[in-house]
């Protein structure tokens, strides 16, 4: 035995945690199978295809001149210009390490060991993975025959040990849609003493006649969470930057317990420069509708089935055999496609793919066809 195995240090909730496994880094698959880096495609983690906008570049340069010194731990720019659009008190803004840790922050601050936390089957891995690390119970509610939420089940899952929900809307990895009325039914049901996160990651995808005013929610209800990320339609997952939006009862905690600088000057300056660049979001709005088109049109000539995807990724069924995702993506991974598999999501026979700029695309729906024939 070696001295590692020896430990039985830390909680045993903690130990009890299967670590996230994220998309594979280009460079990693390179080393592992010895192919040129210039020429993997990389469709595996929702990041924007377009990049980082130049207007956060430009905005970073700048910023950079002043890294010797700590970042504004109020965020006061950034959260007065999220304030100004959406129209909200600024003292209802929290800013995150990425949108992650606005949902981290919100599990540790509301529940503990024994607690439940509510989400639904096939929801964002981060979920189970906030409700471990406080030792809370992960009460996941089984999906729609169409893998979305079933909020009605979600409701009768609520029990007097409830503190927190998760909704994603729409959810990653499936990309199913909530309508608005349909999630605010659902907070109606909810007791006030129970958090509700509205996790829209992907809000920014969302065509004009999906689009829901989420913040009049919060303005309604003290006991509700918008978050937001600025990791996907804005371009900027490297910098870790996200938000939510609550009332002060829930805010003022979640300023407690995050750590006082935890949004960097880069982060804050560049997500500033691209809150504002309208042209940018319009860019990657618009390629992420043509991209959908093109993957699912392949998907319907190959006969494959997929889920109808209101975020910037879609999910497809590769095979019947529970070995089918992990196989389709070996294969595809020697080809220098990285997709991801989501077998820890319940969902083995499926793939998801990151919708890519129109020659990435076109590289992926290449080599499925070969690797499928
Ligand atoms: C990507 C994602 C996030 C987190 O993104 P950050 O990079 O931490 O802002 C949150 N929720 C869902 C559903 C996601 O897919």
């Amino acid at each position: 035995m070696t001295k590692d195995q020896e430990s039985s240090i830390g909680l045993s909730y903690v130990r009890a945690i299967a670590p996230y496994v994220g998309g594979k880094p280009i460079s990693e698959v390179a080393r592992e199978l010895g192919l040129d880096e210039s020429k993997i495609v990389k469709l595996a983690s929702n990041e924007n295809p377009l990049g980082m906008p130049d207007s956060a570049k430009k905005a970073m340069a700048k910023a950079a001149e002043d890294l010797g010194r700590y970042p504004d731990s109020n965020g006061f720019d950034l959260k007065n210009a999220l304030a100004n659009k959406l129209q909200v008190p600024f003292e209802w803004v929290t800013l995150g390490n990425g949108s992650n840790d606005i949902l981290e922050l919100t599990a540790r601050a509301v529940a503990h060991e024994g607690d439940e936390v509510i989400f639904s089957k096939h929801a964002f891995a981060v979920y189970p993975l906030a409700t471990q690390a406080v030792g809370a119970v992960a009460v996941e509610v089984p999906a729609t025959a169409d893998y979305g939420h079933d909020l009605a089940a979600m409701i009768k899952a609520i029990t007097p040990k409830t503190r927190l929900i998760f909704v994603a809307n729409p959810n990653n990895p499936t990309g199913t849609f909530l309508k608005g009325a349909d999630i605010e039914a659902f907070i109606k049901q909810v007791p006030s003493h129970v958090v509700v996160v509205i996790d829209e990651a992907y809000n920014e995808f969302l065509t004009p006649e999906q689009q829901y005013d989420a913040l009049a929610w919060v303005r309604l209800f003290p006991n509700v969470v918008v978050s937001r990320s600025f990791s996907k339609a804005y371009g900027l997952a490297g910098l870790r930057i996200g938000y939510g939006i609550a009332q002060t009862n829930v805010t003022d905690l979640l300023n407690r317990i995050r750590q006082p600088f935890n949004v960097n000057s880069l982060a804050q300056a560049a997500a500033i420069a691209a809150l504002a660049d309208k042209e940018f979001l319009k860019k990657c709005y618009d390629i992420n509708r043509a991209g959908y088109k093109q993957l699912t049109e392949a998907f319907d000539q190959m006969g494959l089935r997929y889920l109808p995807s209101s975020g910037n990724f879609v999910l497809v069924k590769v095979g019947d055999e529970p070995t089918a995702g992990a196989k389709i993506n070996l294969e595809l991974l020697k080809a220098g496609i990285i997709v991801r598999p989501v077998g820890n999501y319940g969902l083995p026979e499926w793939l998801r793919i990151s919708i890519g700029l129109p020659e990435e695309n076109e590289a992926f729906i290449a080599a499925l066809k070969k690797i499928l024939n």
